[in-house]
Parts: structure tokens; sequence; C-alpha cells
């Protein structure tokens, strides 16, 4: 099945070239992830027996194996503690640079994240990034004998202007 949306991918590659997650919550029982991020809420689970805030969510606590979790929202603005940035030979759908980056949130959470939006030597250990929502190609699922497309969306940082 092609990836749709992505011209350079367009009927060329199977879907397993498809780089983001079955969002839908047909597939994916973290589907509240990715509902809350399409309103600009960056969001995690939090174990309700022993308080453990995971990031990514998970469906069972990793310290505790309580399945009793609840949603809660994580700061959508951070810092910059380290970060690679390609420059060429980028994989196949992505633009140069292809920038990761280590973020503090603050309050204990850490994550790498893609920055976007961001030009070839502006990013700096300390720079102020912030989340960025933005589609990506939909799913075609079969929905009770009819298909359908699901629309998806992903996250990335990009720095505060
Ligand atoms: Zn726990």
């Amino acid at each position: 099945m092609p990836v749709p949306g992505l011209p350079i991918l367009e009927g060329l590659y199977p879907s397993t070239m498809d780089l983001y997650p079955f969002e839908a919550k047909e597939f994916n029982r973290i589907h509240p992830f990715y509902e809350n991020l399409r309103q600009k809420r960056f969001t995690t689970t939090k174990c309700k027996k022993c308080g453990n805030v995971p990031f990514p969510p998970r469906v069972v606590c990793p310290e505790c194996n309580s399945e009793d979790l609840e949603w809660v929202d994580l700061p959508t603005q951070g810092k910059v503690l380290r970060f690679t940035e390609e420059v060429a030979g980028v994989p196949l759908g992505f633009e140069s640079p292809l920038i990761h980056a280590l973020i503090d949130l603050g309050g204990g959470h850490k994550l790498i994240s893609r920055i976007i939006n961001c030009k070839e030597g502006q990013l700096k250990e300390g720079t102020a990034v912030k989340l960025a929502v933005f589609e990506v190609p939909p799913m075609i699922i079969e929905k009770k004998g009819v298909m359908i497309e699901a629309e998806r969306v992903f996250f990335a940082f990009e720095p505060v202007k």
C-alpha cells in the first residue's frame, strides 16, 4: 500500500517505509497521546499507585507494573541540553539539516526529539525550544468493512522565536 501525501514516496514505497506510528485507537493503546497532541497538549501517563511519570506514555507502569494510570500534561517548552545536526545524507523524506536534541522540560522530564524550523548552525546548547505539532500522512485503515483515512499528527520541537 503506498504512503499517501508524501509526493516523494507516492506509489514508490510500501507502507513499511512509513515512519509514523499507527495512532488510531483500533491499533494503539496510547491513542489519547495523539488526540491530546492534536489539541497542542503534550501529555504522558502518570501511575496512580507510585506516582511515576515516564515518557513516552505507557500502558503499564515500568516501576511497579500497575495498569492504573492517568493522563497528565507535560511542559511544552524546554531547553536543549545536547544535539546532533545532520547536514548531508539525511534519510529519504527528511530535509537537511536533520536535527535531534536532548531536551530538558524541567521537573525531571527529559526527552530526545527532532528539532524543526531551525537553520543549520542556529541551535546551541541552552536554546529554548517549544512543542511543534504537525500533520503526517493519514493511515489507511479498514473500519467495519470500509477503508478510511485515519488522520495523524506527530510532534517535534522548534526554537522559541
Ligand atoms: Zn507505578
